[in-house]
Order: C-alpha cells, then structure tokens, then sequence
C-alpha cells in the first residue's frame, strides 16, 4: 500500500494513494494524528485490523502533497558513500573529508540531518548564495522503520523496516568540505525533500530496483539499489548496535554516482532547476529550486 500526507481544503490528511486512479483516500483521523503523517499509522500498519476507516477518495490533482513524515520525531539518519561508483567520484571532488579513510569506507558513515530541513513534493530547495552556491542532489532510497529496537541483528533487520520512500539528500558541498562533521552541509534549511508518499515494504525489491535523477530533464543518475556497498540489513545492525531505533525513524541509503560534483566543471544546483528523483515501485519526487533573499 502507498500511503500520503497532504493538505486539502486548509486542513492535514493523511491518506491511501490509488495509483490507477490518480486519488487519495482519507483515513479517519483526528487532526493532532493527522499532524504526525503516517508516522501516526506505524503503530496501527503492525496490526493491519487497526487501520482507520478511509473517506471518499480524492483526485491527487486536487491536494497538495506534502512530505510522508512532514516533520519526522528525530533526526534522519543518512549513510555517506555506500555505492562504489560514488565513492570514487566523491573522494577525488577535494570536498571528502573522510578521504583518508579511503574512497570506499570499510563499515558504513552514518550522519543526519535534522528534521526541520524535510520539505514536501514541489516545494523549493531554497539556495542561500550567502551561505554556500555549491549546492548538490543525490537521489537516496530512505527505509521508514516500523518495529524498533536495539542489537537487531542483519537476519531480523527487514522485520524491522515499516516501509520506503525517496529523500533527496540535498547538499552544501564546501561547507560539508569545510566541517568534519557533515550536518551542516546536509542540514541547510529546505535540504531535505521527501516524498511523493511512502509505500509499505511489501511494495518494491531492494536488491533490484531502479533509481534516476535528473535535472531539468537531463538524466544525471541512473542506477540501482541492488549496488549499495552495504545493504539495509547491514546499516540497520549497525546503527541499532547501540542506537535504539524507533517506530518513524528515516534512514536514507546513500546515493549513486553522477552528483553534480561528479561532472568536471561541477554541475551545481541553481535557483529556477527542477530536480526529479525518480524509484520504481515509489513513484517520482520532483522540486524546485529558488533563492533565499530574492
Ligand atoms: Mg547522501
């Protein structure tokens, strides 16, 4: 099932999304439930009779979609270089500065970004020029966790996954240069585009699904999830080893190769491109950009 957060008629609704129809069907929630995204639906999904009852379905074209975890409960946690081809192209960028670990990382770089950066479908990545103009796409599949915990083990790992959907991990590369530690660069606000909905685990393959992104309509990553260096079980383990993973915590995979840093010049984002990520099975989530002090 695919499942959206999105704005009709001034209020939140949270929804499941009939492809075929091109509508949305609202559950019966309170507004405070509805506020959460379907983050208030994780608990529910584990017991699939507790669902809430849907309304009359709605045409997509009459809502406004917003980010399925319009505001998610804590950071999202991001894994840094886990396709090999992008670790390569990354470490000779001058912008690494984990590259005297080596191009390709031996256990998994876990970072975050903070959860005020989550913008929806088609709003705009808002590019500070006073802040940095080396802004960067990289198109990530994100796990959304259902059952937490800690210590899970790779075996369990999948039982824990609620479901997926797309994050573009938008990026200030000289400021991620400039800090040893990447949240700045990562967190930069309007940094986080999520969406166009999630959709429960059951509904694409990880080991073999196709991931795009293009920039104002130019292809510039083509790849598949199926080439992460580590897979979701394994950053799942790894994370949980100590961390306490929680019901509607994010955990965006990593990005192939063909990042704007990865073009000799880099092919930077600039206020008025349009960048489209694009997962089979998860649909397409596109945004604009546009400029802070205008
Ligand atoms: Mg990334």
């Amino acid at each position: 099932m695919k499942f959206a957060t999105y704005q009709h008629a001034g209020k939140r609704y949270v929804g499941v999304v009939d492809i075929e129809a091109d509508t949305v069907a609202p559950f019966d929630l309170s507004q405070a439930q509805a506020q959460r995204g379907v983050a208030c639906l994780i608990d529910a999904e584990t017991l699939p009779e507790t669902l809430p009852e849907t309304g009359p379905p709605v045409a997509l074209a009459d809502v406004t979609l917003e980010a399925p975890l319009p505001r998610p409960d804590r950071n999202i946690f991001c894994v840094g270089k886990n396709y090999f081809e992008h670790a390569h192209e990354f470490s000779k960028s001058g912008f690494d500065s984990s590259a005297a670990q080596g191009a390709v990382p031996s256990e998994p770089i876990i970072f975050s970004k903070v959860p005020d950066c989550v913008i929806g479908p088609d709003q705009k990545v808002l590019i500070d020029p006073e802040v940095s103009e080396a802004i960067d796409y990289e198109a990530e599949l994100a796990v959304i966790i259902g059952k937490g915990g800690r210590g899970i083990s790779k075996e369990d790992a999948m039982d824990h996954v609620w479901g997926y959907t797309i994050v573009n991990d938008v990026t200030a590369r000289d400021l991620q240069g400039r800090y040893s530690q990447w949240i700045v660069g990562k967190s930069q606000d309007t940094f986080c585009p999520m969406g166009p909905w999630a959709a429960t685990r059951d509904e694409i393959d990880v080991a073999d699904t196709g991931i795009r992104c293009s920039v104002n309509g130019e292809t510039r990553q083509s790849s598949n999830t199926g080439l992460m260096i580590f897979d979701i079980p394994t950053i799942i383990e790894a994370i949980s080893a100590g961390v306490t993973l929680k019901p509607g915590d994010v955990i965006a995979t990593g990005t192939p190769a063909g990042v704007g840093i990865g073009f000799e010049p880099p092919k930077y984002l600039k206020p008025g491109d349009v960048v489209e990520v694009e997962i089979d099975g998860l649909g397409k989530l596109k945004n604009g950009c546009g400029r802070w002090r205008a």
